[in-house]
């Protein structure tokens, strides 16, 4: 179809001539006044936002608001929505959901610190970096009594709750985001609104937010992007400005005497693990007064004092571990640690002997046969002595957390919660990462994510889906894309990227590089794979491409404990809290063989299998700018998170079903004017369809439902070149 205004033909999707003076209206495909106000890409690479002024050709002139005129490629055009749509709460209300729009709405509301947005069913956060005065109680209860519904985390909780008691259908909240984004801040509000919700006796409520207190202290640390950030393997190596757990900083700085003597505790400076990165402190932060809140909070949850000191020891051990070092002792260049106070603090503090702990460092334990023997390490592999030094460092840490969270939810068993055997689950999780150089960590991270995603999207699906079904469209015209091919190239066997891995793994010669050669043998041709230089290689993900290092990949995915290792401190017997539970490693069982990567696979695999069956509600956290300082808004920050943790993505798939979507009475209310014809009858949905039949809108692109008009979003470019020869 053709469109014809000063005797030019534009090609474009709609019919009829328009009147002159009229402004393209995406939603019916027609044009209403002129002087179009548009997006465009300033040569700062940021936008602006001004009016088309004339065309010529494939470009235009666009006098922007600061008062300069440019010209752009029409081509590049992307319309702004009208004024009276800026700052609204729920970017799906715009006219014109693009990148830029979204952006500037969002942009606009954080600067009056409204921090919080919706797109569609998805709460977006900017952390502000700044107190601001919109939580605690009376905040919490206008939110109770519905007294107030503007975006917020306590309004996804309540939402969370209400659902959870009406369907009887356990729920999720995920939060996702970069580090630093507010992820475990948001996560903390959401448990404070839970914690007044639904706790009948006050006692539980305070019982369940104590619990954040501990959790922090065990699984957070100081990294450069975050002064409080949720971490997991850091207890040995430390980047410089960063800290290690902040519970080593606050046993060492809080830690009553008696307890010092017992454990033969030091200053956080004497251990190694903990001064290697010259950072000790973090401003504003006392860490021997929060040593005093973790063990109120820890008897809160009624860990009992034996555990806790038990826990400390544990904690005492890692860090006299970290201070263990090796000597040669032969003339064959057979390496031992050294017998001083570290090694014999340690094994006190593991309740082993001296020997045992130093055998077990400096040895390591090779097949023959059946039969396996221990070998001493010599002089060139001392780094393999330092490693299993680290490793078990990191094993008990990780050990002693999993004991603290079983600990933790045993003292909730007996709580409400478990009686009505319905939950809220609250996801705090990585969000997807592409950086200059990525990693196994990425690949890892960015697979979970592309989990997630799909998660996501069958989700929106199904929503989407409820509506037009209950509105009586015909839903099977609309199509969502679907990110399943990405996961066919992680997941599929034998010929997907962690099989090949995992075979590759394996393989005794296998290098990094072999490894990415293989993948390039492989998966050249899948449509998700981009074979790259040397040992890289590309994935397309949701969120865009990211291009992976496959050095180390080999390393990282092999499992690091090894099982000799684990008998020899099984058989030292050491008092882990955890031999308590009977899950424990320490417990005898055979350690898993399995590789890093299909480990990874597999709890994720256990966590989406949990997500569904509960009702998901999505809270994306986005960081405004990378100095962790309030007031400041970086664009391109900014969209990218947008873009990484799908956000765009939610406007994306709402474009390919009818995004626009308006009531009868609204939809006649707002074009019926427009009608020649008054001889229609005048009920809203008969207006309605005169309106879309009168202007000649393709019937492909829209349908009628019982209360609502749904329009699918024009093709921009297309209806743009129309535009703009137009105007
Ligand atoms: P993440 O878990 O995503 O890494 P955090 O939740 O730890 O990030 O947030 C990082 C920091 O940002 C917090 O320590 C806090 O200073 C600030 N912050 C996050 N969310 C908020 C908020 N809603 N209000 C005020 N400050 C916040
Ligand atoms: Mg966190």
């Amino acid at each position: 179809p053709y469109v014809e205004e000063n005797n030019e033909k534009v090609k474009g999707p709609v019919t009829g001539s328009v009147p002159k003076g009229k402004e393209w209206d995406d939603n019916i495909g027609y044009f209403i006044k002129k002087r179009l106000r548009v997006w465009c890409r300033l040569p700062n690479g940021q936008w602006g936002i001004g009016k088309i002024q004339s065309t010529s050709g494939d470009e235009a002139t666009v006098s922007l608001s600061s008062g300069t005129v440019i010209k752009v490629s029409t081509e590049e055009l992307i319309p702004a929505n009208p004024d009276v749509l800026e700052g609204v709460d729920d970017l799906i209300q715009l006219s014109y959901l693009n990148e830029p729009s979204v952006l500037h709405n969002v942009k606009h509301r954080y600067a009056q610190d409204l921090i919080y947005s919706k797109a569609g069913p998805v709460l977006i956060a900017v952390n502000p970096f700044k107190d601001i005065p919109i939580y605690g109680n009376e905040t919490l209860t206008s939110y109770k009594q519905k007294a107030k519904d503007s975006p917020h985390v306590y309004a996804i909780a309540d939402a969370a709750y209400n659902e959870m008691m009406r369907d009887e259908k356990n729920q999720s909240i995920i939060i996702s985001g970069e580090s630093g984004a507010g992820k475990t801040e948001t996560a903390k509000y959401a448990m404070q609104y839970l914690a007044a919700l639904g706790c009948g006796n006050d006692g539980m409520e305070y019982e369940i937010l104590q619990t954040n207190c501990i959790l922090e202290a065990f699984g957070n640390a100081k990294t450069s992007r975050n002064d409080n950030s949720s971490r997991f393997s850091r207890v040995v190596q430390l980047a410089n400005g960063e800290r290690s757990y902040h519970i080593f900083y606050q046993l060492c700085a809080g830690a009553p005497s008696t307890l010092r003597d017992r454990l033969n505790l030091k200053m956080a400076s004497e251990y190694k693990y903990l001064n290697q990165s010259e950072c000790l402190v973090i401003d504003g932060v006392n860490d021997g007064m929060k040593f005093h809140k973790l063990v109120e909070a820890l008897d809160i949850v009624q860990i009992h004092k034996e555990d806790q000191e038990q826990a400390f020891a544990m904690l005492a051990a890692v860090l006299w571990l970290g201070n263990i070092s090796f000597q040669v002792i032969d003339n064959e260049n057979h390496v031992e640690a050294l017998a001083d106070e570290a090694v014999n603090s340690a094994a006190r503090l593991l309740n082993c002997s001296a020997q045992d702990l130093m055998l077990a460092l400096s040895s390591h334990k090779i097949q023959a046969g059946k039969d396996s023997i221990a070998k001493k390490l010599t002089m060139q592999q001392a780094c393999l002595a330092i490693d299993r030094r680290d490793a078990l460092s990191k094993f008990i840490y990780a050990d002693l957390f999993e004991w603290l969270v079983v600990q933790i939810n045993k003292s909730f068993e007996v709580g409400e919660l478990m009686i009505t055997g319905r939950s809220i689950s609250i996801l705090d999780i990585y969000g997807f990462e592409s950086f200059k150089n990525n990693s196994f960590e990425q690949f890892c991270i960015n697979y979970a994510n592309e989990r997630l995603q799909q998660h996501f999207n069958r989700h929106l699906f199904k929503l989407e889906q409820q509506e037009y079904e209950e509105d009586g469209i015909d839903w099977t015209k609309v199509d969502f894309e679907d990110n399943q091919e990405c996961l066919n190239l992680f997941e599929k066997k034998p010929l997907g990227l962690l099989s090949l891995l995992d075979e590759e793994s394996n393989f005794p010669n296998a290098t990094d590089l072999t490894f990415a050669n293989k993948l390039k043998q492989y998966l050249n041709g899948n449509p998700c794979f981009k074979g790259e230089r040397g040992r890289a290689f590309g994935v397309c993900h949701y969120a865009g491409e990211v291009v992976y290092d496959t050095n180390g990949f080999l390393e990282k995915n092999r499992d690091p404990m090894h099982s000799d290792f684990i008998q020899l401190l099984s058989s030292c017997g050491c008092q882990l809290p955890k031999l308590a539970s009977p899950s424990s490693q320490f417990g005898g069982s055979e350690p898993s063989m399995q590789s890093v990567g299909t480990k990874f696979k597999s709890q994720l695999f256990k966590l989406m299998h949990q997500l569904e069956k509960t009702t998901p509600h999505f809270i994306r956290c986005i960081k405004p700018n990378g100095k962790q300082l309030p007031g400041q808004y970086e664009d391109d920050l900014v969209s990218k998170q947008l873009r990484c943790c799908g956000v765009l993505e939610v406007v994306r798939i709402s474009r390919s079903g009818y995004p626009t979507r308006m009531t009868h009475q609204e939809f006649a209310g707002r074009y019926g004017f427009l009608l020649l014809d008054t001889n229609v009858s005048q009920d809203p949905l008969s207006l309605s369809v005169a309106v879309l039949k009168n202007f000649n809108v393709l019937p492909e692109m829209y349908q009628v439902g019982y209360t609502k008009v749904y329009l699918r979003m024009g093709q921009i470019k297309l209806y743009m070149a129309a535009v703009i020869i137009l105007v």
